[in-house]
Formats: structure tokens, C-alpha cells, sequence
């Protein structure tokens, strides 16, 4: 496995991966590695014949100091879990390499506007354009590719797709389970600032998930009904302050009338344990259309069409020839 620390290093290393016939895929992340970010790597290393992995603190998508100053930073243990787990080449850029005038000002940036706007985004102004344009400028540098990101942030997997097909990108984005504690907990960088009574305390997200999941695949159609049954269990943790949670359109992530108008639910939580922001998602599928309902149907037109042809044999038969009908009410029956 290589490590390289400059733009033009990692590019020239994928470029020579294709120029052989390989095809390349890119895992960016921003280090503290985990199992989450191992299940990417190891999904791209069974895909892609050359695993290219960013490990790149992005200060443009950070809006808190606090947030940056304390994220982990563990590149020894990354560099370990990349090679075992099949990575080919490692880019750990200094800041000035990617943005050369840092900390003056970035003058190109990218704005993903809708997807961008509501959530994480209505809660970290600037998170968004900071996300995309890091990995505008990681997918530049990388060159065609399949780039491979967590669902665990859904909201930036939409919009990191969003801007590979609205700027013609080439590259295919994909979009990976999320992978979980045993109690429930999605596995974050930002977990191991959890102090042990806050990390005892987290899973509630991922319990008002499920409360949430149960509730639309019970059939309710109120996105504020399935919003309030994940608030009610994120109530009973009194440490975990609930900033959003919401049953949205899986698609473009606003808020439907109803759930029936959405092709697919996402349940989307965030809240603040102690000093860190955690969020979590997952999907809720509707209850499946009963067979029963068509099926009955069916059965009562038939049973209908029956009567009525009885009821015609039977006209015919009493129709007296002076075209006077016998009791014919008697071959009815209630429809
Ligand atoms: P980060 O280092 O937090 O920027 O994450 C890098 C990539 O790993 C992103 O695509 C994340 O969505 C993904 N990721 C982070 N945590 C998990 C997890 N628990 N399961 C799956 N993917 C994850």
C-alpha cells in the first residue's frame, strides 16, 4: 500500500491503475477509522480492482472549532485498517494541499441548494457546501471512479449524488449500509468523545428509530405522528437533547403530505449527547398491500356476474308468453 501526501500523487497513482486496465475505487473519509468506514473499504476492495483512500480533515465543512479542534485524528491505526483491509493507495494531504490560501478564503466552492437545505443543513449552515466541495475536488483529483459512501449520513450521500449527476461526474456513487454497535448505536468518529454515561445514553437514536419504523410499517401515514412516536422515546433520556426527528420522502427528503405519497420512507434523527452531535437514519417501509382486499373483490364480482346470469335463466324461464315475469325475486340475492 502507498501513502501519499500530495494531490498530484494520488492522481498519478489512479491515473497508472487505469492506464493498466484497472478500475479504481475511492473511499474519502476524514480518519478515526472505525468497522463503518472498514465495511466501505472492504465493499470497494471487492469491487474495484485498485482502492484509492482519502483521509483529509476537511476544515470547510466544519463550522464549530471545537468540533474540528477535538475530532480524532488516529493516522498510524487508519493507515493499519486501510492495508488490511485491501486499500492500494492512501492520500493524507496537509490542509495546504488542498486548499492552498487556507485559512484565507476558498473562492470557488460547491452549493448543492434543495437536498442541502433542510436538516443537517438548516442546523450547520455551510456544512453542505463544505461536503461538496471536498469531494468535487476529491473526484477531480481521483478521476473515474466508483466512489463509496455511508448511508450513515444520508443526507450527504443525497447530495454528494445530486452533484455527481447534475455536473456530470465520472463517477458512480455507493451508497453502503450502515454499520452499527451491538446496542444499536451507529458507529461515528465522534463516539469516542462520548463520555461512559453518554455512550450508555446513545443508542436512544437508534431505539426512536425503530419506534419510528414500527409505527409506519404499522400503517400510519402522518409524518408527525411517526415524528412524534421517535421524540416520545428520545424524551425518556433526559442527557440526549433531540434537535429533528423526521419521517421523510427517501428521495428528495422533504416532508410529505402523507407517507403513501412518498415511493420510499427515510426516518432522519439528530440530537447532542454531552458535546458531540450524533445522527442516525434508517429506512421504513410500508406495510405491503393486503392481497386480501383485490382478492375479495375479484371474488364478489364473480359472485355477482353468477347471480345475474341466474337471474337471467331464471327471467327466461318465467317470462310467461304474454311477456308477464313470475316472482323473479326469488332468484336474487343481496349484492
Ligand atoms: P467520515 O470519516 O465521518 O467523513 O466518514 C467517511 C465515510 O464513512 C462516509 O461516507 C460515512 O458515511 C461513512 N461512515 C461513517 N460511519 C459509518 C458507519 N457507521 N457505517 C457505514 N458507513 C459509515
Amino acid at each position: 500500500m502507498d501513502v501519499v501526501n500530495t494531490v498530484a500523487g494520488f492522481s498519478a497513482t489512479l491515473e497508472a491503475a487505469r492506464a493498466r486496465g484497472a478500475t479504481v475505487g475511492l473511499v474519502p473519509t476524514m480518519g478515526a477509522l472505525h468497522a463503518g468506514h472498514r465495511s466501505l473499504l472492504v465493499r470497494a476492495a471487492a469491487e474495484c480492482d485498485h482502492v484509492g483512500v482519502t483521509i483529509f480533515v476537511n476544515p470547510l465543512q466544519f463550522g464549530d472549532p471545537d468540533d474540528i479542534d477535538h475530532y480524532p485524528r488516529t493516522l498510524p491505526d487508519d493507515l493499519e485498517l486501510c492495508r488490511a483491509a485491501g486499500a492500494a493507495t492512501v492520500l493524507a494531504p496537509p490542509v495546504a494541499e488542498m486548499y492552498p490560501d487556507w485559512p484565507g478564503p476558498v473562492p470557488t466552492t460547491v452549493s448543492v441548494r434543495g437536498v442541502s437545505d433542510r436538516w443537517e443543513g438548516a442546523s450547520r449552515p455551510g456544512h453542505f457546501d463544505g461536503v461538496a466541495t471536498v469531494v468535487a475536488k476529491l473526484f477531480a483529483i481521483a478521476g473515474r471512479c466508483r466512489a463509496y459512501f455511508g448511508e450513515k449520513d444520508y443526507q450527504q450521500l443525497a447530495v454528494v449524488r445530486r452533484m455527481a449527476a447534475d455536473l456530470s461526474m465520472p463517477v458512480e456513487v455507493v451508497g453502503c449500509p450502515t454499520v452499527r454497535a451491538d446496542d444499536g448505536l451507529a458507529l461515528s468518529s465522534r463516539n469516542a468523545r462520548l463520555s461512559p454515561a453518554e455512550r450508555a445514553a446513545a443508542p436512544v437514536l437508534s431505539q426512536a428509530l425503530a419506534a419510528g419504523r414500527r409505527a409506519v410499517a404499522a400503517g400510519e401515514d402522518r409524518p408527525d405522528a411517526v415524528a412524534a412516536a421517535m421524540a416520545a422515546v428520545v424524551a425518556t433520556e433526559p442527557s440526549v437533547a433531540l434537535d429533528y426527528a423526521v419521517a421523510v420522502d427517501a428521495g428528495d427528503l422533504g416532508v410529505p403530505a402523507s407517507l403513501a405519497d412518498a415511493d420510499a420512507v427515510r426516518l432522519l434523527i439528530a440530537a447532542q449527547v454531552g458535546p458531540v452531535r450524533l445522527i442516525d437514519n434508517c429506512d421504513a417501509p410500508r406495510p405491503a398491500p393486503s392481497l386480501a382486499g383485490p382478492l375479495e373483490t375479484a371474488q364478489r364480482t364473480a359472485q355477482r356476474s353468477a347471480q345475474r346470469a341466474a337471474q337471467r335463466a331464471a327471467q327466461v324461464a318465467t317470462t310467461a308468453p304474454d311477456g308477464h315475469n313470475a316472482d323473479v325475486h326469488n332468484a336474487r340475492t343481496a349484492d
